[in-house]
């Protein structure tokens, strides 16, 4: 007898169901996708033990009569599609026909549907694929269909489901994404008695969204929506004060079809830019439609992914959409009240509580703790530099601790400037304050002048160099020589003039302005050293790390003090900054306490 023989119906849709049905939340992506295929209007989905013992979803969709329900359950049998062509126009979720055989061949299934209320529906119970019953019932217009104790008959499968917890996490996402998919729809999902998502289906996105986030998320949303091309976007952002140390907050859709990519979340995040820092990501709900005709969705067995023709396109189509909400919503209005600085990324001198050596009576410093966490103060938690320390002391600091400040000056609020009408003061010369809007405003000078050098360095406009009187002559070594050789032009292009001078040294011609001679040797090595650095620092561009690193050293620093012009012109440049709310890194360069929040603090509210 010959090796090969024809695999049986059932064993061809275990196999399939390998594809399709990898846990719980893929049954429950797939059974309500066909929910809303069939137009239902209201879709619920009920977990017992986290989908391993039962999973069941019920709808009032347009449902099946006999003949189809039973074909239903076989394999590449569908309503949807007829033949190869349509595959590109189809507007539905489904269309392969493999689903709801693949999930009947490893669970005890149970499908129940009517079309019409006032005639019999049909109930067929299949069992690792092979139907066992099918009846007449009395069922309202919709399906009910229940997957019990999934991959029963796979235990391979069995052993590679989660715990409970974590399937549970995984069906919540996915009906959260459907729910903001289809906000006309009502979706309730609920894990034995707990409900965990429940949205009324109203139509209006803003509601949705309220249904399903909390209202600390709603309120720093907003929309989004724009042209490029034939690419539409629409959706809603999240501000830079929610953003997370993972993608879980990133949900997208192409012609209302929920995917995932890594190319739509790299846009996304490239137009937020210096807006967030490292590793930080946005929240995204973002709706994208193209002619059908320039995607490709049949690319993956549950349709996860697509295939764009023109990635690139899309791409940049992105990043100039999301970039001009950005510009309209987030740039524009940075005196947010309570801007929250991304936890973790502020250094260890945001932690330090606050204290106004000086300007309170010393009983005021040992505040009771409620008083730094009340409504709004979190924006309080400013910890002044000692007036001779030029960066606040860092805890692994190599260098010796800083002595201690000879006389303790009093911290002094001077008022330095009329600008715009408004007075500006320099606190601790660190901060500057004014009134804008309603607001105190609070900026850090070294962040801000940061981000005013780095807008520049990166425009391609090298201000803030000059040519010496007299050159500098630096010893390289043979590393930071080979570095010049391969890519010095791109410290040209940054203002730095320079050539050989024979052996290992180099004459230095130009470089920034008012730096002591010896800081910008060092400052010229720093950029040489990070030009040829190895590793993690090789993935972002190099310009773009000579850039920060430039603006880093060339910024005025933290105890610096500001004349009462250069104050005002700070302040009057990071308003002309395309991002002025954050530093390059990604840190906040200001803060603002409201008027409201101020007469909350005073009880005058
Ligand atoms: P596909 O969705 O790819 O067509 P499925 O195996 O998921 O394949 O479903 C097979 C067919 O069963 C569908 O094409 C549809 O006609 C029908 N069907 C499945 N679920 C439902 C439902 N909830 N309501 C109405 N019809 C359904
Ligand atoms: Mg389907």
């Amino acid at each position: 007898m010959g090796k090969i023989i024809h695999l049986d119906e059932v064993t061809i849709n275990q196999i399939a169901a390998g594809e399709v049905v990898e846990r719980p939340s893929s049954v429950v992506k797939e059974l309500v996708e066909n929910a809303i295929d069939a137009g239902a209007k209201k879709i619920e989905i009920y977990l017992t033990n986290g989908g391993r013992q039962k999973i069941q979803v019920v709808d009032d969709g347009s449902g099946m009569d006999r003949e189809d329900a039973l074909l239903a359950v076989e394999r590449h049998a569908t309503s949807k599609i007829r033949e190869f062509q349509d595959l590109q126009k189809s507007s539905t979720l489904g269309f392969r026909g493999e689903a709801l055989a693949s999930i009947a061949a490893v669970s005890r299934m149970t499908l129940q549907t009517a079309v019409d209320p006032a005639v019999p529906g049909t109930k067929i119970r299949v069992e690792g694929g092979i139907i066992q019953a099918v009846e007449a019932v009395g069922a309202p217009r919709g399906t009910n269909i229940s997957v019990e104790n999934l991959f029963f008959n796979t235990p391979a499968r069995l052993k590679f489901m989660r715990s409970i917890p974590s399937e549970v996490a995984h069906v919540k996402e996915i009906v959260t994404s459907m729910a903001l998919g289809y906000p006309e729809i009502s979706f309730r999902l609920l894990h034995q008695e707990m409900k965990l998502v429940h949205t009324l289906g109203t139509g209006d996105y803003e509601q949705t969204l309220e249904q399903i986030f909390s209202p600390a998320i709603c309120q720093e949303l907003f929309p989004v929506a724009g042209e490029y091309g034939p690419i539409r976007l629409t959706g809603f952002l999240g501000r830079p004060n929610i953003a997370r140390g993972n993608r879980g907050q990133q949900y997208f859709f192409l012609n209302r079809r929920f995917f995932r990519s890594r190319m739509v979340a790299a846009a996304a995040e490239r137009a937020y830019d210096t807006l967030l820092p490292v590793a930080r990501f946005p929240f995204l709900l973002i709706n994208l439609e193209l002619p059908p005709e320039l995607v490709d969705i049949n690319v993956h067995p549950t349709k996860m992914e697509v295939k764009f023709r023109d990635e690139k396109e899309v791409f940049r189509g992105i990043i100039h959409i999301i970039r001009e909400a950005l510009e309209a919503n987030v740039t524009t209005t940075p005196w947010r009240p309570s801007y929250k600085p991304p936890a973790g990324s502020g250094g260890s001198d945001q932690k330090q509580p606050f204290k106004a050596p000086g300007l309170f009576p010393a009983k005021v410093e040992e505040a009771p703790a409620e008083m730094e966490t009340a409504a709004g103060m979190e924006t309080a938690e400013i910890t002044p530099a000692p007036a001779n320390v030029k960066e606040s002391t860092v805890p692994f600091s190599a260098e010796p601790p800083p002595e201690p400040p000879p006389v303790e000056e009093p911290a002094t609020i001077t008022a330095v400037q009329e600008g715009d009408g408004a007075r500006i003061f320099t606190l601790f010369d660190t901060y500057l304050l004014w009134e804008d809007a309603e607001a105190l405003v609070m900026v850090d000078q070294h962040a801000a002048h940061e981000r005013i050098l780095y807008d520049r360095f990166r425009s391609g406009t090298p201000t803030n160099m000059q040519y010496f009187l007299a050159p500098l002559t630096v010893e390289l070594t043979q590393a930071q020589l080979q570095t010049i050789q391969e890519e010095g032009e791109l410290l040209r292009a940054l203002g730095w003039d320079f050539e050989a001078f024979g052996g290992e040294a180099i004459i230095l011609r130009s470089g920034p302005q008012d730096f002591p001679a010896a800081e910008v040797e060092d400052l010229f090595l720093s950029l040489l050293n990070e030009l040829g650095a190895t590793g993690e620092a090789r993935q972002v561009d190099p310009k773009e790390r000579l850039v920060r690193l430039m603006a880093c050293r060339q910024a005025v620093k933290a105890g610096d003090r500001l004349s009462p012009q250069e104050a005002a012109a700070l302040i009057r440049d990071l308003r002309q900054t395309k991002v002025p709310q954050t530093c390059p890194h990604g840190r906040p360069t200001m803060v603002a306490i409201t008027k409201t929040e101020l007469e909350k603090m005073f009880k005058r509210r």
